[in-house]
Formats: C-alpha cells, structure tokens, sequence
C-alpha cells in the first residue's frame, strides 16, 4: 500500500534527501588511507543545479564521513567514510568541466558538501585547485571543527565558506553536535584573519538553539569578525526523519516542531540587529 509517508520518500529520489550508502567492503582504515592521500574520495552524491549552496547555480558535491551528530542531520547516511562511492579527483574534475560554462553563465560555481567535507580534506583541495586552474568559483560547506586540516594556502585557495555555527553555548552545542564548539569558533577566527568571505548558517530548532541569548551570542561574535557577508537562518525540518529510522537509528526530535514564521523571522532580527545581512 502506497502511504503519503512512502510518497514523499519517493519524490525524494535523486535528490540530497535521498537516502544512499554504497557497502563498500573497503575496511575502515583502508578508507581513512585513501582519504589522507586525497587522489580518491568517498562521494555520497551529486547535484548539478542548485540554487541554495553559495551564489548563482551550482554544481555540488556531497562527500561522505563526518564527526558530528548532530540530533536533526537529514544526511546521517553521510556519516561513515566509506559509505560513499570511491570517486577519484580527475572524474570529480571531467564531471565538473562539462558544466563549466553554464556554471560561469549563472555566476555560479562549485560547492563541497557533506556529511564533513574535511574529513577528507586532501580529496577536496585537490578538487578545488582543478576547480580553479578551469576558472570555476569555488565555496566549501563546512561544520569548522577540522579547519586546522586546512592550510593557510588552502583557505586562501577558497572562494567562498559556508560555515555552519550550530550553537553558541558550550552545552548546547555539545547536546545538539556531540561535540565542542571551540573549534568551530577557532576557525572562524582565522577565515577572519585571512579575510575570507563567509556565508553563515544557523539552523533553527525549537527547545534547542532557538534561546534568544543563544542567537544573540553568535550573531555578536560573527559581527565582530568582519568578514561575514551573509547569515542564512535554516529552520529545522523533518526531511531527514525516515533516514534515522530506515537506518534504525533512534531519531529524538520526532515530536520537534518546525520553526513557526515569527520564530524565524524572530532570530533574523536578531542578526539584522548586529548589521548582519540576514535574508527574508
Ligand atoms: S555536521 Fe552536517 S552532516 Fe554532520 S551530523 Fe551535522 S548536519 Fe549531519
């Protein structure tokens, strides 16, 4: 019997949404290995026209491996390294030629995206080089916590980072992440020294990070650095719910509701109060 549930999950096919693992039978360490070398990677997926990673159409790249848990992730097939397709650089880069002027047309480019983009980090530099040297505009999704992967030469390589910021309380961020956000914030701080430009993320979730002083301590802190040329407040939804349960994870925010409009606009208001460039 065809339930509304199993319709969505089927208007879900080929998207982001879409739930994919590839049972590799590469063991954990062999696929930690060919991460650190960066001449092959682990791709979840792939899209080749969004319009919500970074500026004008992009071309994005998914990879797979990430250390958060983040309690609402819609990717946690994303999680595990090897659950991705062992992809090398040179396809990435055949791959991303084709749309090359398409990509230029729309002022768009190429976004790397995960699960965590630096838990391969090599794999993804040498993308974002090709990327380069072809002239494509390049951004990097990233939840922060492994920036010291990244060089200064590396960071300087990047156009543009999408930098999620989950929370701004210590305990908050641990309870929603399962880790600290010291090093999110660290990071921060150098893509400000290096005068990076930055598109900030905060996802809204009600009894979680929607607490007014929560908002207000990120939206201080990222006033502060300089370099922030947008915030996109992401209300929380549950398009990742079936994932967790298909995966037979146990899901804790299935009675979590959506962000209602005035709550979100709320929290936008508190950026715009810093002189954040918050869109509707
Ligand atoms: S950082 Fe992203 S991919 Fe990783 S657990 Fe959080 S939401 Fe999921």
């Amino acid at each position: 019997m065809t339930t509304p549930e199993k319709q969505g999950e089927r208007s879900l096919k080929g998207s982001r949404f879409e739930l994919r693992t590839v049972e590799n039978t590469i063991d954990d360490s062999d696929a930690d290995r060919l991460a650190r070398e960066g001449r092959w990677g682990f791709v979840h997926s792939e899209e080749t026209g969004s319009a919500v990673d970074g500026p004008g159409m992009r071309v994005v790249f998914w990879t797979t491996g990430c250390e958060f848990r983040c309690l609402y992730c819609h990717n946690p097939d994303t999680w595990k390294l090897k659950h991705g397709q062992i992809t090398c650089v040179d396809d990435v880069l055949d791959e991303l030629k084709k749309y090359k002027d398409y990509l230029s047309f729309s002022g768009g480019g190429l976004t790397i995206s995960g699960g965590e983009p630096l838990v391969q980090a090599p794999f993804v530099m040498n993308i974002m080089r090709g990327a380069n040297a072809m002239g494509i505009h390049t951004a990097l999704d990233t939840n922060g916590f492994l920036g010291d992967r990244l060089s200064d030469a590396d960071i300087d390589e990047i156009d543009l980072f999408l930098l999620d910021i989950k929370s701004w309380d210590p305990e908050t961020h641990i309870r929603v992440t399962a880790k600290p956000v010291e090093p999110v914030l660290k990071f921060a701080r150098r893509l400000a020294e290096r005068k990076r430009p930055v598109w900030l993320r905060f996802v809204l979730v009600p009894g979680f990070t929607d607490a007014p002083e929560n908002i207000e301590g990120i939206a201080k802190f990222v006033a502060s650095l300089g370099n922030i040329e947008r915030v996109d407040v992401l209300p929380f939804h549950q398009l990742g719910k079936f994932k967790w349960e298909q995966m037979g994870m146990k899901y804790e925010l299935g009675d979590t509701p959506t962000p209602t409009q005035e709550s979100t606009e709320a929290a936008k208001a508190i950026f715009r109060a810093h002189g954040l460039n918050c869109p509707s």
